[in-house]
């Protein structure tokens, strides 16, 4: 990694299973988020798969790599769900379930979600009868929640106490792979739920056609936020590790994640009119990937979308 950020400190991240130092370099790549200057390498551990981001920003400096307008955040505000246009997507998604926020099917209960945002999913989960806290790492996006009137932590979930646990669902979207300490996050998480309980989340898929065959342009990469990059080999490892059983993954049916990536390769290679037109725009209800989505569902059947969601259980 070389970088001309000022200020910015980062350090050396080991494998969090204890493996002996053997890393292989898998891809070198950029911030294609935020566009802050720097090169970022993602190694692979010989000894259990799991991939890394290393050298990655200390916790202490990746504030820098999450401003207000980081684009994640924004489309996430609970406001917006009144609009047309996102009563038209709600539809879309129902009809075409890609089973991005996919849970088991058990009676309401108490829910934490972390990395909740700006609260739009706690507010679709209490109007159907849930218990709701949140975690949120940005404190503007956590105050937002708050405003909803939700109880929501503000930092990261491994500084996270909170007064109340014994959850019967634990959600965390496009999180996991956000944490600097996922085994210490992950065992935190397994002390707050119920004996029996749930931990729903999503992450993106290394083992992917679309990373073997797009490389450092896979939109999922997300250098230097994302610190891991998981497969459902190293997924199913990493739960165990930390005294979960994993009952079932979904590939998501989906192809944004392989269209976002066609867009990075075309951008890289000039051609940033067809880059845009394969992209789209985010607000546009009807898009790309939904017409193509019985390609989606058959990508998914054979695991080659580039996000999964995991169903993970706390054993009775
Ligand atoms: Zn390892």
């Amino acid at each position: 990694m070389t970088t001309d950020t000022p200020d910015i400190e980062f350090e050396k991240s080991p494998c969090p299973l204890g493996c002996h130092a053997s890393d292989e370099l898998i891809v070198t790549g950029q911030d294609r988020i935020n566009h802050f200057p720097g090169e970022f390498h993602v190694v692979k551990c010989q000894q259990c798969g799991l991939m890394r981001t290393d050298p990655r920003p200390t916790s202490d400096s990746m504030g820098f790599y999450y401003p207000d307008d980081y684009g994640p955040y924004l489309g996430t505000q609970a406001s917006a769900n009144n609009t047309k246009s996102a009563t038209l997507k709600r539809w879309l998604r129902t009809i075409l379930d890609v089973r991005s926020e996919y849970i088991p099917k058990i009676a309401p209960g108490k829910l934490l979600e972390i990395g909740c945002a700006s609260g739009a999913y706690l507010q679709k989960m209490e109007g159907m009868g849930w218990q709701v806290t949140g975690i949120e790492f940005s404190p503007h996006a956590a105050e937002s929640a708050r405003k909803l009137g939700y109880p929501v932590y503000a930092g990261s979930l491994e500084s996270a106490a909170l007064e109340s646990t014994d959850f019967d669902l634990i959600a965390g979207w496009m999180v996991l792979e956000h944490l600097h300490d996922p085994v210490s996050g992950l065992r935190k998480l397994h002390e707050w739920v119920q004996p029996g309980g749930w931990l729903a989340f999503s992450v993106p898929n290394a083992a992917s056609l679309e990373f073997k065959l797009l490389k450092e342009h896979w939109y999922a990469l997300h250098l230097p936020n994302h610190l891991y990059h998981y497969t459902p080999d190293t997924i199913r490892t990493m739960l165990t590790h930390t005294g979960w059983t994993m009952p079932a993954i979904h590939h998501q049916r989906t192809l944004s994640s392989l269209l976002a990536s066609m867009g990075h390769l075309l951008d890289d290679k000039g051609y940033h009119r067809i880059s845009r037109w394969v992209v789209g725009k985010p607000q546009d209800p009807v898009r790309l990937y939904q017409a193509l989505y019985p390609l989606a569902m058959l990508a998914a059947s054979m695991g080659q979308t580039g996000r999964m969601t995991v169903w993970a259980r706390k054993p009775v």
